[in-house]
């Protein structure tokens, strides 16, 4: 693919399905797919094997094209091990589908598969992804899959020849000694898991025979029987086949020799006249500074955890910016500041017309899809002044409407949501207790004895301009300005390292007589939160 500036890695790969579909099947809709194991919290890196079809689909339908995202649950794969954190008594239900698990104890859902989708499926609401959802379990049940499943089985041998250049000698021989191959595994009839083993197979009468681990064994007809599955490994490469599927990413594992990927595309075309996706590899997605308090689930946090603390479009952005290639992190910690000035930045510069045009590319895939917009906060205040504010306030909805109200000028909260909620959460979840800002009662008053004539008239001249410079500018000119004032500097003086020495100095004194600390919050926010009364009865004013 050629790299060009004019464009961005979505619509390059939209332009190669779109050409693709012309070859393979012109005329009809445009399938992406996406496929996901219900068999755990399914993360914020799993989220990039739904994010990178979707913005490929959305692309693809921008242009006026018909295009389905196919979001396939393989809750039909089986429960594999407890995880940590569960009873272990769930070890008798090894082997069997996810969806015949019973969800974690607590849960208000049905199955071990509904429990860990839901979350998902909320969240994809909120992110604006658009797909048409497959349960697997569906699928099989229902026999839809009836003639792939036969057709596997008659090319047994071919399946096996292809799998067999990937084994290793060890596991070579040891097939050797072991029955025929089959690509297609019961669930147990009795206990319903799969720890079964095919000992005969009749391609005409499609006669099955197999045994169980727990003794039970039974003889089926297999153009009946709907409780079993096809092998990973043939059952991706039949759904390319039987979706028609254009493009599919996957994850850096199934790209090794002999993996899924790989065996895929021989077995595809050799069983299923069908063909290989398009199919990048993406990269692996990390986590700056989720806090152990919100971490309940010990490893990577959920997407509905992203969206608590970020707004939708943030996170859309995060995975739009970069090609599915480059690895990329989501900031849990302060990072989420940085991140959201990053953010506040390139809207302004796609607003006047500045930014790169990757940048607009990436900005216009966050913020809508072809359905339409997704929500905006009207008014974006700084999320790091949000963060500041309820901070202070402790959430205190009168005192944050005071100090929105003196800082940007806002007449209601809402203004300000969803994006104050978003910093709310974060100061409440993600913020360390260490961190958090406590305005002080009463002056420290062995403090402020203890100060030189220099400090007082700084403190002096701070309290006498608050009322003249109570906005964020004017306490910034302020706070800045007194320094420059006591050194007989003008106020647009050009700062030398004597005067920002004098500033710093300055600042550590307020934080000091404010909040009992030597940094915090940006001065002039943590002034207007904390009110211009009590801060000239702290500075002794
Ligand atoms: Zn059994």
């Amino acid at each position: 693919m050629a790299d060009s500036a004019e464009t961005d890695w979505v619509s390059r790969f939209a332009d190669e399905v779109i050409s693709e579909a012309e070859r393979r099947a012109p005329g009809k809709p445009i399938v992406c797919a996406s496929g996901l194991s219900p068999s755990g919290p399914i993360h914020l890196g799993n989220l990039r094997e739904v994010m990178t079809p979707h913005l490929v689909a959305d692309e693809i339908r921008r242009r006026g094209l018909d295009c389905v995202h196919l979001l396939s649950w393989d809750d039909y794969d089986r429960f594999r091990r407890v995880p940590a954190g569960i009873d272990p008594s769930w070890s008798e239900h090894v082997g069997k589908p996810l969806t015949s698990v019973p969800a974690p104890p607590g849960s208000p859902y049905g199955s071990w598969a509904e429990h860990f989708k839901a979350p998902l499926i909320d969240a994809l609401a909120e992110l604006g992804v658009e797909y048409t959802g497959i349960s697997q379990t569906e699928q099989y049940t229902s026999g839809v899959y009836r003639e792939q499943i036969l057709l596997a089985m008659r090319e047994r041998r071919r399946i096996d020849a292809v799998l067999a250049r990937y084994r290793t000698k060890e596991a070579a021989e040891s097939k050797e000694e072991s029955a025929e191959y089959f690509p297609y595994r019961p669930y147990c009839e009795l206990c319903e898991r799969d720890l079964t083993t095919v000992t005969a197979y009749d391609d005409d009468s499609t006669e099955l025979a197999y045994t169980c681990a727990c003794g039970f064994g039974e003889t089926v007809r297999l153009a009946e029987h709907d409780r079993g599955k096809l092998v990973w490994k043939v059952d991706w490469p039949m759904r390319w086949a039987y979706e028609g599927v254009l493009f599919e990413p996957s994850g850096v594992d199934h790209h090794s020799p002999g993996s899924a990927w790989i065996v895929g595309e021989q077995i595809v075309a050799d069983v299923f006249g069908g063909r290989q996706p398009i199919g990048p590899m993406y990269a692996f997605v990390g986590i700056t500074g989720m806090s152990k308090m919100s971490s309940s689930k010990g490893g990577v946090p959920i997407p509905s955890e992203a969206l608590e603390i970020m707004e939708a479009p943030v996170l859309r952005w995060l995975y739009a910016r970069r090609k599915p290639s480059q690895s990329f992190k989501i900031a849990f910690d302060q990072e989420i500041q940085r991140l959201y000035d990053e953010w506040d930045a390139v809207g302004r510069k796609v607003a006047s017309g500045a930014a790169q045009p990757a940048e607009s590319f990436a900005y216009d895939r966050a913020v809508r899809t072809s359905a339409g917009p997704l929500p905006e906060t009207p008014r974006p205040v700084p999320y790091r002044t949000l963060a500041s504010i309820v901070d202070i306030t402790t959430g205190d909805e009168e005192q944050t409407l005071r100090i929105l109200r003196d800082a940007d000028g806002l007449t209601a909260l809402d203004e300000a949501r969803p994006r104050l909620d978003r910093a709310q959460r974060w100061v409440d979840t993600q913020l360390p207790a260490d961190q958090r800002t406590r305005v002080r009662d009463n002056p420290d008053t062995e403090l402020l004895d203890s100060l030189g004539e220099t400090d007082r008239q700084a403190l002096r001249l701070l309290a006498g301009g608050l009322d003249e410079h109570w906005s964020l500018d004017g306490l910034t000119t302020l706070v800045y300005g007194v320094p420059k004032l006591q050194a007989g500097l003008d106020a647009d003086a050009k700062a030398t390292p004597e005067l920002k020495a004098a500033q710093r100095a300055f600042f550590a004194l307020l934080y000091t007589l404010l909040i009992g600390r030597n940094t915090g919050p940006r001065l002039p926010t943590l002034l207007l939160a904390v009110g211009a009364d009590r801060v000239r009865k702290l500075v002794g004013g």
